[in-house]
């Protein structure tokens, strides 16, 4: 059972044209679509483009991207910047879209990103949020990332795509 998040009032499934049958509050007359989150992932290239950084958080020795939730008010982009910056301490100069894909675990919707930052300078890295930061070769990062994990996923399929368009 869900309820309205406005007043409480246990939710109805109502059609709506074009989108299906979508959770209703007969209460308050509105639907109520479900909530979720939204997260990015980035994959951060060094400034001569030959290597990736993967990085260690919360005492756990597993190699994942950097990544962070999406403040209310914010977009994906800015949200990238922000953490990159929040998390290693480098700027980004330039950065495009790589995939998405909806984690159940986490109710999130993750949004990956391919960038590249100013400074190949780790001396920044914010160690009250990441235990460990290295740059990798994409061959290394490609063995190296927590395997199974989204993270890898993403980094796959990017490193994938960048051999296709090399052919
Ligand atoms: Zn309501």
């Amino acid at each position: 059972m869900s309820y309205c998040s406005k007043c409480g009032e246990e939710l109805i499934e109502k059609e709506l044209e074009n989108e299906g049958m979508i959770p209703f509050c007969r209460q308050c007359g509105e639907y109520r679509f479900p909530m979720f989150n939204t997260a990015i992932s980035a994959i951060v290239y060094h400034p001569e483009g030959d290597r990736i950084i993967l990085i260690q958080q919360y005492g756990r020795k597993n190699n994942i991207l950097v990544a962070g939730y999406v403040n209310r008010g914010e977009s994906a982009e800015h949200t990238l910047i922000r953490e990159v910056k929040e998390e290693l301490g480098l700027d980004v100069i330039r950065y495009t879209f790589n995939a998405s894909e909806f984690f159940e675990k986490s109710n999130t919707l993750m949004v990956n990103f391919a960038c590249r930052v100013s400074s190949g300078d780790l001396s920044g890295v914010n160690t009250r949020e990441v235990d460990f930061a290295g740059w990798y070769t994409p061959a290394e990062a490609r063995d190296k990332i927590l395997d199974h994990s989204l993270a890898e996923k993403f980094l796959l399929s990017w490193l994938d795509k960048q051999e296709y368009y090399k052919e």
